[in-house]
């Protein structure tokens, strides 16, 4: 999987309503959070949203699942809630696929277990979105070639790794960007524009940078009004040159 822009995403089990004491100042910054709406004593999900709609409307408020009869984006295996022979059941029967693919959490340790169960069940790795617990390996997320620190760290690749702890009683994550909806570019501004051009043959060329850190552009023919062949998402190493030197 070809992608370098991620997004931090929290989640805790603290809350008025949970544990009696204060939504977290970790959640309240959130770029994005998971929450408990089914299967436990602390079902964060009702206070976190009360307090973060944003991120409900923007696809990064993740929903989690400990049972295998309960409706989430996220089914959560790990001792005390469900197990890796539940997992396919669960994504064919529950899983909410409001804002993309399902995701799975386990251990880092458990995940090649799961990703056998689902593929034994015909569910291709392609299909689901792996958020794996790794606490000993820094800040990371699995795979061959660890994003974040560059050697492997001895586990199958992860979209997204449980790395750490914030105060508060809150678990930091690292996850790629493309485990969120993408959020809409906002217009072309002073503030989010890095260069611009005028290229050998009189279009307008801007970049801009995108909350998520990824970088697009915008072409504006000569004498045209709107604006075209914006690449969203890619980033620039992948975009094409602008255009052929002047006098090549
Ligand atoms: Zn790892």
């Amino acid at each position: 999987m070809h992608a370098t822009a991620t997004i931090d995403m929290v989640d805790s089990i603290s809350s008025p309503a949970t544990t009696g004491q204060p939504i977290p100042q970790a959640i309240l910054d959130a770029a994005a959070i998971a929450a408990y709406i089914a299967g436990n004593s602390w079902p964060t999900w009702d206070p976190y949203i009360a307090a973060r709609p944003d991120l409900l409307l923007a696809g990064r408020a993740v929903s989690i699942t400990l049972t295998a009869r309960a409706r989430a984006r996220c089914f959560d295996i790990e001792t005390g809630g469900g197990s890796p022979a539940e997992a396919p059941g669960w994504y064919h029967d529950f899983a909410d696929r409001t804002f993309g693919l399902p995701w799975l959490y386990t251990y880092a340790s458990q995940v090649q277990t799961v990703i056998n169960m689902m593929s034994a069940a015909g569910i291709p790795r392609s299909d689901y979105l792996l958020w794996s617990a790794h606490p000993s390996g820094g800040r990371h997320i699995c795979g061959p070639a660890a994003y974040g620190t560059g050697h492997g760290c001895g586990y199958p690749q992860a979209d997204g790794t449980q790395y750490g702890l914030l105060p508060g009683n809150c678990d930091i994550s690292i996850m790629f960007a493309y485990c969120f909806a993408p959020l809409p570019n906002p217009p072309n501004t002073e503030d989010n524009m890095l260069a611009c051009g005028l290229n050998a043959q009189g279009a307008f060329h801007v970049f801009r940078e995108n909350p998520d850190g990824s970088i697009d552009y915008g072409i504006q023919a000569p004498g045209a009004n709107g604006w075209s062949g914006g690449v969203a998402g890619q980033h620039v190493a992948e975009l094409k040159p602008f255009a052929p030197k002047p006098g090549s």
